[in-house]
């Protein structure tokens, strides 16, 4: 990785500080796989192999991969189909399921290309998946990726956040809002246009229906309209879903052959039966304000109403609207150091300045609780509370923070979030489950509320835009959809 980053360095340095007739000199001129018009750019594409490759170790780490062989069989399978006819059949071509809940699709350049489990219960059938992966394939074919690695480097990719429960190296480094999902590369207007055509294009050559790339984008709209959540998706790197319905009409008409082209809805939802739908028990579990982490065993509430974001290297909690913050992550504990030392150290390293603190015992796990005060970026001067807590060999630590004058408003539910926090049984923590998809035929008298208040594990308008409904129109009888069950 380290190697990577500083490819990348050296790139963006050279393109600020060498004149543009040097940059032209030093550049590759290449010739644009799609477009066949010379063009530059800086990364040949020997190096967009290389970049792919080593990216593609960070986010299998970071993200992890979905543990079904049969289900990645089955995108590869497709992926791979659509990429040998595609405008670039030579390179190595790589498709992965990423184990992440977010409704996401992303492609970094040589063609390495992936989609989250938490996509595919958002696709209606074949089609619509070899919609989103011709999409994806054609930001590498096109070279998108390949010149916006080139503008951002490495750094741009900002994996950073991923990893929960891996030591963070600096706490609270990442805190500021959009720190709390995953940076990808962004893609412009023209290159999504391009993309979604070429997408249309591959997959009709592979004999799929290219409706499925304005029916994807259909559902992305609909999330895009119903979710205020924060959550980053597949939104944050493909802007304007909707107009791109719109745009991709013209384009589908000059296309579409669609005698005899597949939509393969029943082999689809086959495969996808039984997927891990929402979080994962074992990179634990936001259930109401409560946060359970089955594997490492503990668990907590958060302050009611908080907003609550899980990611693999933190979970925190925001009061909604505030800049009042809480923050639990894994820390590290170099051997032999008790808590105490642990906290002051960590507190020391980022100059925050201890104000109070004492030894504590959280319902039987000791910790250190002390009140400290610092600055952080966007918040200025912040007074925090922060357990750093003993949980087996591991240390959490459990902080909650808002601006100085602030504070006193939120320390008595920081407090009490503290003091939430206690060892799981192994009996409890094996009663917590996956929420998984399953299927279900649609009756006289159901609507989509009636349907989602039997589990009770997802909202009504999202299990219509799940099954291509708008959020107004209810399920027809006999109709098989796709709900939410706990596992
Ligand atoms: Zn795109």
């Amino acid at each position: 990785m380290a190697h990577a980053l500083q490819h990348g360095i050296n790139m963006r340095a050279t393109h600020a500080t060498v004149s543009f007739a040097l940059v032209i000199a030093l550049a590759a001129c290449a010739t644009n796989p799609v477009t066949g018009k010379k063009e530059l750019t800086l990364m040949s594409e020997a190096e967009e192999i290389a970049y792919g490759q080593q990216a593609d170790a960070e986010v299998r780490r970071e993200m992890g991969v979905y543990d079904d062989p049969q289900l990645q069989r089955y995108v590869a399978d497709i992926g791979d189909r659509l990429a040998q006819l595609s405008h670039r059949p030579h390179l190595p071509w790589n498709f992965t399921v990423v184990n992440h809940q977010a409704i996401n699709a992303f492609a970094l350049p040589g063609g390495y290309i992936y989609i989250t489990r938490g996509i595919l219960p958002y696709l209606n059938d074949e089609a619509e998946l070899a919609g989103v992966l011709g999409h994806e394939i054609a930001h590498v074919t096109a070279r998108h990726a390949a010149q916006q690695s080139t503008r951002a480097g490495l750094g741009g990719i900002g994996l950073a956040v991923l990893g929960i429960f891996v030591p963070a190296t600096q706490p609270f480094a990442d805190l500021t809002s959009a720190a709390l999902g995953v940076a990808f590369l962004k893609y412009g207007r023209d290159d999504e246009r391009e993309s979604d055509r070429l997408g249309m294009e591959y997959a009709s050559r592979g004999g799929w229906d290219p409706a499925g790339v304005p029916q994807f984008l259909s559902t992305l709209a609909r999330v895009n309209e119903l979710d205020a959540r924060g959550v980053p998706n597949w939104l944050s790197t493909h802007p304007d879903p909707a107009a791109r319905v719109i745009e991709a009409q013209p384009v589908l008409a000059k296309i579409a052959s669609p005698s005899g082209s597949e939509r393969g809805r029943s082999r689809f939802l086959e495969q996808i039966d039984n997927i891990v739908v929402g979080d994962n028990p074992e990179e634990g579990v936001v259930r109401g304000n409560s946060f359970l982490h089955p594997p490492l065993r503990f668990a907590l509430e958060f302050p009611d109403g908080w907003e609550i974001t899980n990611t693999p290297e933190q979970v925190s909690a925001q009061e909604p609207g505030q800049k009042r913050y809480m923050l639990l992550q894994l820390v590290d504990r170099p051997q032999g150091r008790t808590i105490q030392e642990v906290a002051l150290r960590a507190m020391a390293a980022v100059q925050f300045k201890p104000i109070e603190g004492r030894m504590a015992s959280l319902n039987g796990a000791d910790a250190f609780v002390g009140v400290y005060q610092g600055q952080l970026e966007g918040l200025g001067v912040v007074t925090m509370r922060a357990a750093y807590i003993q949980n087996g060999r591991q240390v959490f630590l459990l902080a909650g923070f808002a601006p100085r004058e602030e504070f006193a408003r939120v320390d008595r539910e920081v407090d009490a979030a503290i003091g939430s926090y206690r060892p799981l049984t192994q009996r409890e923590a094996d009663d917590i489950r996956p929420n998984r998809l399953d299927f279900y035929t649609v009756r006289q008298g159901d609507t989509w509320q009636a349907i989602a208040a039997r589990g009770n594990l997802v909202r009504a308008n999202d299990l219509a835009i799940m099954n291509g409904y708008a959020v107004n129109e209810q399920p027809k009888v006999g109709d098989r959809i796709k709900i939410v069950t706990e596992g």
